[in-house]
């Protein structure tokens, strides 16, 4: 549903509403072309015919009415003239320079509305052309009449083109409808042909949105069928993710060697640190101070390297768990005794039945003590922290404290490499413990979870799989 409602979405800016509209705009600026250019033809032809056989009648009547007054009176002549060339289209009439009507045809006779109409005109050019009349057409003209030398007056022709006209009007209303609906036609096959000839780059955008630093190896784009030009760009995409791939399959090597070559001579310094602080009993209070920072922060840092060291092999896939039965009452008990020593802290435990659950005995220590240390860290010192065990389908271990909680919309980023509620906060972390729990716990089968309150406290939730 949601990809139909993709698919129909209109976006002004998209490239397929674009070109779409482009087209369609085109289309119809050569289809009114052709239909404003056939609608003139036909008018020509149409109205030209008749425009000629005026033009004729008007060359023609002098003549005839010569030829009659050598029989009759001029004005019987006139008369016989117009009555030969008159039929029921053609409208013939003589009006003399005082206004008064000399002649016309016996279709004038009636004097209904048109004829009255025609018979009151008096501005008329020389040049046939249509006139609209009482809903009428007509293609007319008037001349001076002159017989036999002499002027008799104006004479006006006026030939009835009402129902080609009304044949011709509808002809142009059905070709605008018919080309709108060819218009329309096209546009949409015009939509649906961009909308498949773009479906590949769509497929190129979800594949590369779904691509994550830990499946760049995999991760390729397969666009067979698609036009040579988006194959190209998939190509250099493929290209481009190999190279990514390859630059960090590096970088991790090299995060992974540094720690490694830094850890060794700092831990060795440690020990030295350590062993001269416990032995020498002549120093100073300051050489004692300046020993017990130097032996903190190499401390600080063997564990920092050893957290990058930990999440370089997650990532290499190189971190092995050792996954056994472990009596879970028993360990949780162990490391809340080292936390105890090492925090001066009160921890408290509350557990009901014996559980064994399966898990990497040294991670899962390591995990609890992150927490802990998290919990000692961001509490007060007068404040409980309680390890809670459980059991329904899976183990859960809860480790709680009344702290200053975590506010809601940072606790979906805290497992995240390096990132820290707020730098007010300071300690002497470097925001990689939390990682470190997850990327572990997840090593072994299992889930954390957080649920905090700012002010309150919060309670980070493991849940492993138990041994049957
Ligand atoms: P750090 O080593 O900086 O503590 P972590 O990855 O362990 O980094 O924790 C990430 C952030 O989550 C910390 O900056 C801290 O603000 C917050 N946090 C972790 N545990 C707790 C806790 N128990 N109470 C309050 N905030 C916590």
């Amino acid at each position: 549903m949601a990809r139909i409602r993709n698919i129909w979405r209109i976006d002004p800016f998209s490239l397929r509403v674009r070109l779409t509209v482009g087209i369609a705009a085109v289309s119809a600026l050569g289809l009114s072309s052709v239909a404003i250019w056939t609608i003139w033809q036909m008018q020509q032809i149409l109205i030209g015919s008749h425009k000629r056989y005026v033009e004729e009648i008007a060359q023609r009547l002098p003549r005839d009415a010569e030829i009659y007054s050598e029989m009759f009176s001029v004005a019987t002549g006139i008369q016989k003239a117009i009555d030969n060339l008159a039929n029921s289209q053609t409208f013939l009439w003589v009006i003399s320079p005082d206004g008064i009507n000399r002649a016309k045809s016996v279709n004038l006779n009636a004097m209904d509305t048109t004829a009255i109409a025609l018979l009151s005109l008096r501005q008329v050019p020389a040049s046939p052309q249509v006139f609209a009349i009482n809903h009428r057409y007509f293609v007319m003209c008037a001349r001076t009449l002159r017989v036999n030398g002499k002027s008799w007056g104006q004479l006006f022709i006026a030939q009835d083109i009402s129902d080609e006209q009304t044949m011709f009007l509808a002809v142009v209303q059905s070709l605008g409808v018919t080309s709108l609906l060819i218009l329309m036609a096209i546009t949409v096959a015009i939509a649906l042909y961009i909308q498949r000839s773009l479906q590949p780059l769509m497929q190129i955008n979800q594949l590369a949105a779904k691509v994550s630093a830990a499946d760049l190896g995999q991760a390729k784009l397969q666009c067979d069928r698609a036009p040579t030009e988006v194959r190209e760009l998939a190509r250099t995409y493929n290209m481009m993710l190999e190279r990514l791939a390859a630059a960090w399959e590096q970088q991790e090597q090299f995060v992974s060697n540094v720690s490694h070559e830094l850890r060794t001579p700092l831990t060795i310094v440690y020990g030295y640190l350590q062993s001269v602080l416990r032995r020498e009993t002549n120093l100073t209070t300051t050489q004692r101070d300046a020993l017990e920072t130097a032996a903190s922060e190499a401390d600080r840092t063997i564990r920092l390297l050893q957290d990058l060291l930990d999440l370089a092999r997650a990532d290499s896939g190189h971190l092995h768990f050792h996954i056994e039965a472990v009596p879970l009452n028993a360990l949780v008990a162990e490391v809340a005794g080292m936390a105890q020593q090492y925090s001066n802290r009160e921890i408290a435990i509350e557990a009901n039945d014996e559980i064994i659950v399966l898990a990497d005995r040294h991670r899962l220590k390591q995990v609890l003590l992150n927490l802990i240390d998290n919990a000692v860290k961001y509490s007060d010192f007068s404040l409980p922290i309680t390890l809670k065990l459980d059991q329904l389908e899976q183990a859960r271990i809860q480790v709680c404290d009344r702290g200053v909680g975590i506010p809601l919309q940072q606790q979906a980023r805290i497992f995240e490499r390096f990132y820290r509620v707020d730098e007010s906060r300071a300690t002497s972390g470097y925001g990689l413990g939390l990682s470190i729990v997850k990327t572990l716990v997840d090593g072994m089968g299992g889930c954390v979870t957080v649920a905090s309150r700012l002010g309150e406290g919060s309670v980070f939730t493991i849940t492993l799989p138990i041994a049957v």
